[in-house]
């Protein structure tokens, strides 16, 4: 082994940098190591000079340096050749003050093993950064998600025509003609009409989008342009029943939106109300065996954090999951408060929802619950970008996060199939709720409160449903 030329031994006590944004990539009982990845720096010849650093449980010892509790560590990976080569260490005590300072001299090209630390490193600082692709492709996923769904209102707006005009039919043979003579047709007991026609269609299959709808799934999508292209002509509300019919109720958690109307506001939110596997239930009952583990590749990336009018959404780049060989993509994750799903009956302060989707469209989402204690360095960084107004997504250059930070220690889970907890309530989601709560502030919890109050929808009966859970 090489030794190291120490070229300076600085004892000065400068404050460790407040405005350095670390984010984990890899943590044990012992121990977290850690990067900046707003150090990362590109050199000459596909190399890239990052700052990381080791932080342990507990403070260290050692002669030369005093009590310490990190060490920091500048390193130069050759992304080509895979190699590693430290530049510079630093000791910092648990406050953050800087003890001591290694300059290495003789550039040690250190080859990376398979599976080290500094592989993970390499290949966290190697990869390209995914976050601008995502934006790019999330854009188009919105765009296209939006397309699709135009076109199902339009089905569904056309099989609502053709009944009304049925219906409409019936009753102008059962009318009177004096009373046909003194109302226009448009005009006839439009009420009576439009539940006549709620109850047909509530009975026909509606067409629906392949995997899930863009407003649920779509990665914080940007607002529609209000005028479409002249080719697609705005389609007019059928008439005046069904005008009225949609209402332009939005969905909502209370008023006339309240979820216990959602299934009537839409035809396409029929699930809502006839489903039974809808979500959340309230957690019990389950079936204790040796759970296969869920695969996180949560990485760190840059984000786009969108007030939708419903919850505060983010979108990330190049994160997903594994379970039993399937992948599925991290599309998005937001927030509920209190906490959808119960536990034996216990709720929780707030919920984050990490909506997954595979290749082939089913949905995985990984709810982790939280409850209210220290402050969450996760929550923090998001609340920081919170946008001023809804709609307007908030996208900050340069800055990280990493969801792998927001994850218990303990990944045991409970599992089950329902479905997504905002209309359509689209069902054949395979829930993942972590049993291990994580924690926030009191103040964090409060500043989501401002925003949202309450944007949980209400405990679903289960109908049997086998729940399975870690043991
Ligand atoms: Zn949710």
């Amino acid at each position: 082994m090489r030794r190291c030329l120490v070229a300076a031994a600085i004892v000065i006590s400068t404050p460790l940098l407040a405005d350095v944004n670390w984010v984990t990539i890899s943590s044990d009982s012992n121990r977290r190591i850690e990067v900046d990845p707003a150090s990362v720096r590109k050199e000459e010849g596909n190399k890239q000079v990052v700052l990381g650093r080791i932080v342990f449980d507990r403070e260290l010892n050692d002669p030369r340096t005093g009590a310490y509790k990190s060490i920091e560590a500048l390193t130069r990976y050759d992304c080509m050749k895979r190699t590693h080569t430290t530049l510079k260490r630093t000791w910092r005590s648990a406050e953050g003050e800087l003890l001591r300072e290694e300059e290495v001299r003789a550039s040690a090209e250190m080859p990376v093993r398979t599976g080290s630390l500094d592989d993970k490193l390499l290949r966290e600082v190697c990869r390209p950064k995914t976050a601008v692709a995502a934006q790019a492709s999330a854009a188009r996923l919105a765009e296209k998600a939006g397309d699709a769904a135009e076109d199902l209102r339009r089905a569904n707006e056309a099989i609502l025509q053709k009944e009304i005009d049925k219906e409409k039919a019936r009753e102008k043979a059962a009318a009177k003609p004096i009373r046909k003579a003194a109302m226009p047709a448009s005009e006839q007991a439009p009420d009576k009409v439009v539940e006549k026609v709620i109850e047909a269609v509530a009975k026909k299959p509606l067409m629906k989008l392949a995997g899930a709808p863009a407003e649920s799934v779509a990665p914080a999508p940007r607002p529609r342009p209000r005028s479409r292209p002249a080719s697609a002509k705005p389609v007019a509300p059928p008439d005046m029943a069904a005008a009225r019919f949609h209402a332009n109720v939005h969905w909502d958690y209370e008023g006339e939106g309240h979820p216990d109307n959602w299934s009537k506001l839409k035809p396409e939110f029929a699930t809502c109300g006839s489903g039974k596997r809808q979500s959340p239930i309230d957690i019990r009952d389950g079936i204790r065996v040796d759970q296969p583990p869920i695969d996180f590749s949560w990485r760190p990336s840059e984000f786009r954090i969108v007030d939708n009018g419903h919850t505060l959404q983010v979108a990330v780049g190049g994160s997903g999951i594994s379970l039993l060989g399937k992948r599925y993509e991290l599309v998005q994750f937001h927030f509920h408060r209190p906490s959808e799903e119960r536990i034996d009956g216990r709720g929780f302060e707030m919920v984050a929802h990490f909506v997954h989707k595979s290749e082939d469209g089913n949905l995985a989402v990984v709810a982790v619950l939280i409850e209210r204690g220290v402050e969450n360095p996760f929550i923090q960084t998001l609340w920081n970008y919170m946008p001023l107004e809804r709609n307007r997504d908030v996208m900050p250059p340069g800055v990280a996060i990493d969801p792998g930070q927001f994850l218990p220690v303990d990944r045991a889970y409970f599992t089950y199939m329902g479905s997504l907890t905002t209309p359509p309530c689209t069902e054949g989601v395979q829930w993942l709720v972590m049993k291990q709560p994580v924690q926030a502030s009191a103040e964090q919890v409060a500043i989501f409160s401002r925003l949202y109050r309450n944007n949980a929808r209400p405990i679903q009966p289960t109908f049997g449903r086998l729940i399975k859970e870690s043991r």
